[in-house]
């Protein structure tokens, strides 16, 4: 395709480079490389005055007038581009929107294994046997070889690696299993693309959609067969049904040839939520952070290849190489999981609004409590609101009873602040119907922190401004944001009074509490701690699922998504921890947490009843959750957000300057403070803007950094654009100083 390039001009690459730069670089391409580049694919180069080689993407090809100062191509890594040109075009405008290198983002979409182009030895691959199939039904098994089968139900034919690492047993068990011929074992190259195929599971039931279900399947159905971009915002109530329309949608792009992405958050990626997608569809694949390089990059090259109708992911599967997608679909959109807290600190559910709008097809975003973003973007008609009002089944919303710890009686003296009499009362009845219990604390460890009673030192992190977590079964003090640990001293380091003391209740020491209070009841803890081995989320789950354990008790990683029918009482031990954070969203928050915790239980035929235990028994957060009013919540909340000029009322960017030295971060965040007034009064005609700071974060000392910052508030991102740019320019911090810009941010602390 070598074009003819007129005498004065020559044919160059522009190339972009896995760092902070804003501008790609002009190559030569050397006529034996002609035939060869092309858009998307990755090329060796020398880079800066050292002409160090350095490997970047190639994004334009151009003709321009001949210029000696330009450097040469080295050689072309790729024989075929590994991002489409629509996926070109959307990384751009990422780059440009959250301020970062268009290489940064292009290198984090693409899955290192298939950036490594590995091809290599062969690995074993484990299935169900036919054996298994026709005559397991009438076999009992170990509880070990169980979970083998349960994996491979979920997942087949998967490596035997990945079966041990995710069954949580060791080869041995699977080894068994094959000379006892339940499982066979074959063996495939490591670039070979297997069948996916799930045909073991199978389909429930039938369900009928209800009315509302129907005719908000309906409206976004006729817009999939439209073909045309459109900005749905299903509003519909925990347990209302929103997954069986996701479903009708995902069909609906099907039968038109095209592909569907789902994104749910990280921490709702469960086998139950993934199970009822691969009941529906056969060509359904999984991306997301915990696979294995080689499966995420294998399964990325199916759906590059087009041979999957589904991706179904976390965050980043907004950049699914889907060759003809049609449909996009957000589940918990207002969920804050779906920002990347590193670069590129893109937010999965605006870009991928972007991504419809680029390709012209319909999305998606489904909560029971939507963003103020959204419900702001619905009511000034950039998305159309879809409701669905009612749970399932006719079945009500369970009633919540606010416990107002100021003046409820503990469940025993010692409880005082933990446990209220009233909840006790209520786990009770709950266990007495035969009902199951999920008590909810978003702290993780025993003690939250240990306090001096003498000079009231709090011990901190040496690393970090903030507290150690005691946990007891490691008999460690645990810094929760850089992991640093140390044995609990039993004097204070301050003024060496040795009556200590450990505040504050975390999971663990609710499960311990709990396990006194019901002695006969079985008991489990679900949090980051419990779960670290693999397949050990989900066996807790299973069990809690099957009836085995009377009481679950866990942080967040309880409250989304589960249904659980026997579930008749839903504890919150403490909702006040998340309201006084210093962050505009706080309110929002601690709101949509309560209403999704809410909505665990009332999913099955016998009522469910929910506590929240509070001193704050007349906050608006706490007050509308309890009603499962969300439309009286944003009514009254999103007023503050104007009056004081916060999104969704305004566009905001935070600007983190770090360094180990607190002086060198504060001289150098006063100066850019200063640069982005100069720059303010130099862009005419501005628009409405406010700048906070610089000031010192929150959390001042984190992982031993020191940090400042600066918020900027604007009417358009476009001025937030020109602002940042203008004043950044004109500055060098020096080496050891970070600058971190995060458009949208959704971490203030
Ligand atoms: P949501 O995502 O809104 O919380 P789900 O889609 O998880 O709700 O549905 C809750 C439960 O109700 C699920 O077990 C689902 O299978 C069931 N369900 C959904 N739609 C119907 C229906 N029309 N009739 C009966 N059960 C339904
Ligand atoms: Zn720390």
């Amino acid at each position: 395709m070598n074009p003819i390039v007129p005498n004065n001009l020559e044919l160059v690459a522009d190339i972009v480079f896995d760092r902070p730069l804003r501008k790609a670089f002009s190559y030569k391409i050397p006529p034996d490389l002609g035939d060869l580049i092309s858009m998307g694919k990755r090329v060796k180069v020398p880079l800066g005055k050292g002409n160090k080689p350095a490997i970047g993407f190639c994004v334009e090809i151009k003709n321009i007038p001949s210029d000696p100062k330009l450097k040469t191509i080295t050689s072309i890594l790729d024989d075929e581009p590994l991002v489409s040109p629509h996926l070109l075009e959307f990384t751009k405008w990422i780059a440009d929107y959250y301020l970062c290198g268009w290489g940064q983002v292009l290198q984090a979409i693409v899955p290192a294994w298939v950036r490594s182009g590995a091809s290599g030895p062969k690995i074993s691959m484990i299935d169900l046997s036919e054996k298994f199939q026709l005559t397991s039904a009438t076999k009992k098994f170990s509880r070990l070889q169980m979970l083998v089968f349960d994996q491979l139900k979920l997942q087949r034919p998967i490596s035997i690696k990945e079966l041990c690492a995710k069954s949580g047993c060791n080869p041995s068990v699977v080894n068994r299993l094959i000379e006892t011929e339940w499982l066979v074992k074959y063996f495939i190259e490591e670039n070979q693309s297997f069948p996916v195929e799930f045909d073991t599971i199978t389909p429930s039931s039938e369900i009928h959609l209800n009315q509302d279900q129907i005719a908000v399947s309906k409206a976004i159905t006729d817009q999939i067969n439209t073909g045309k971009f459109s900005s749905f915002l299903l509003h519909g109530v925990t347990g209302s049904g929103k997954t069986e329309v996701y479903l009708e949608a995902i069909e609906a792009a099907i039968k038109n040839g095209r592909q569907a992405i789902v994104m749910v958050p990280e921490i709702s990626l469960t086998p139950q939520t993934v199970y009822r997608f691969k009941k529906r569809f056969s060509k359904i694949v999984v991306l997301h952070s915990n696979l294995r390089e080689a499966e995420r990059g294998k399964n990325w090259r199916l759906v590059a290849d087009g041979k999957v109708d589904v991706v179904i992911g976390a965050r980043s599967t907004v950049f699914a190489p889907c060759p003809n997608l049609g449909l996009i679909i957000i589940d918990e959109e207002h969920e804050n999981s779906f920002k990347q807290d590193n670069t590129p600190r893109y937010h999965g559910r605006d870009i991928a609004v972007k991504r419809a709008r680029m390709l012209d097809i319909p999305i998606v975003l489904g909560s029971a409590t939507p963003s103020f973003e959204s419900w702001h973007n619905a009511c000034r008609n950039n998305y159309k609101i879809l409701n669905l009002p009612k749970r399932v089944r006719d079945l009500p919303m369970p009633p919540v009873h606010i416990v107002d710890m100021k003046t409820s009686p503990p469940a025993s003296p010692s409880l005082r602040g933990m446990i209220s009499e009233d909840l006790k009362k209520g786990i009770k009845h709950a266990l007495n119907q035969n009902g199951q219990v999920m008590l909810f604390l978003n702290r993780r460890g025993f003690h939250t922190f240990i306090q001096c009673p003498n000079c009231k030192t709090v011990e901190n992190c040496k690393h970090c401004d903030l507290a150690m977590t005691f946990h007891k079964r490691k008999n460690i003090l645990l810094c929760h944001h850089c992991g640093n640990e140390k044995k609990p001293a039993n004097r204070c380091e301050t003024c060496k009074t040795e009556t200590i003391q450990f505040k504050g209740m975390g999971t663990e020491k609710l499960e311990e509490e709990i396990s006194k209070l019901f002695p006969d009841k079985v008991i489990r803890r679900m949090d980051s701690d419990s779960t670290t081995k693999p397949g050990s989320h989900e066996y807790i789950l299973k069990a809690f699922r099957e009836g085995l354990v009377n009481i679950l008790v866990g942080t967040q990683m309880i409250a989304k998504g589960l249904d659980f029918p026997n579930v008749l009482l839903v504890g919150v031990i403490n909702p006040d921890t998340g309201i006084h954070i210093p962050d505009f969203r706080a309110s929002e928050r601690t709101f949509q947490l309560l209403s999704q915790v809410a909505g665990r239980t009332g999913r099955g035929d016998k009522p469910g009843m929910v506590y929240f235990q509070t001193y704050y028994p007349e906050h608006p957060a706490i007050v509308f959750a309890a009603k499962h009013d969300f439309i009286s919540f944003v009514g009254e909340e999103i007023n503050h957000r104007k009056s004081l000029f916060f999104p969704p009322f305004c566009r905001l960017a935070r600007i983190v300057i770090r360094s180990k030295s607190a002086e060198a971060a504060a001289t150098f965040s006063d100066e850019l403070g200063e640069q982005l007034r100069i720059a303010t009064s130099e862009i005419k005609g501005a628009g409405k803007l406010k700048i906070l700071g610089p000031a010192e974060a929150p959390v001042f000392k984190l992982k031993e950094y020191h940090r400042f910052h600066i918020q900027l508030h604007a009417e358009n991102h476009t001025l937030l654009h020109n602002l940042i740019q203008a004043a950044l320019g004109k500055m060098k911090p020096a080496a050891g100083l970070e600058v971190v810009v995060d458009i949208d941010p959704y971490n203030l602390l």
